[in-house]
């Protein structure tokens, strides 16, 4: 299966991320497993029938640590709501922007990338 065709099949979660994808997240060229990057809530605008809509919407982006390749995934309504939105923004102490940091300190290819890139501790 393409990764196009696994977009939408998300769940919620109940930590800051807010959503999670429903099965494996795998680089289509590397075959591991991408990693959560940064997650960003933010209100989308679109124009359909010359009707301007302002909605809810969490960015995502995922990136593979051997060959660098960056997916982005928008959840936007029906899965995501203004009320999910605020929940969410509540949960991440006011920031719109989430970083997973902790995630990357229990994982070792992380870690030694980090490590090779020069950086310091974990
Ligand atoms: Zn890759």
């Amino acid at each position: 299966m393409k990764i196009q065709e696994k977009v939408g099949k998300w769940r919620r979660t109940t930590d800051a991320k807010g959503f999670a994808p429903n099965f494996d997240l795998l680089c289509p060229t590397c075959d591991i497993k991408l990693t959560l990057r940064t997650s960003e809530l933010m209100h989308m605008k679109r124009s359909t029938d010359g009707f301007s809509r302002v909605f809810p919407c969490l960015k995502d982006m995922y990136k593979c640590v051997s060959c660098a390749m960056t997916w982005w995934f928008y959840i936007e309504p029906p899965y995501m709501t203004e009320e999910y939105w605020a929940e969410l923004l509540k949960r991440r102490n006011g920031f719109m922007l989430y970083v997973p940091t902790d995630d990357w300190n229990d994982d070792k290819i992380i870690q030694q990338r980090l490590k090779d890139l020069g950086y310091w501790g974990g």
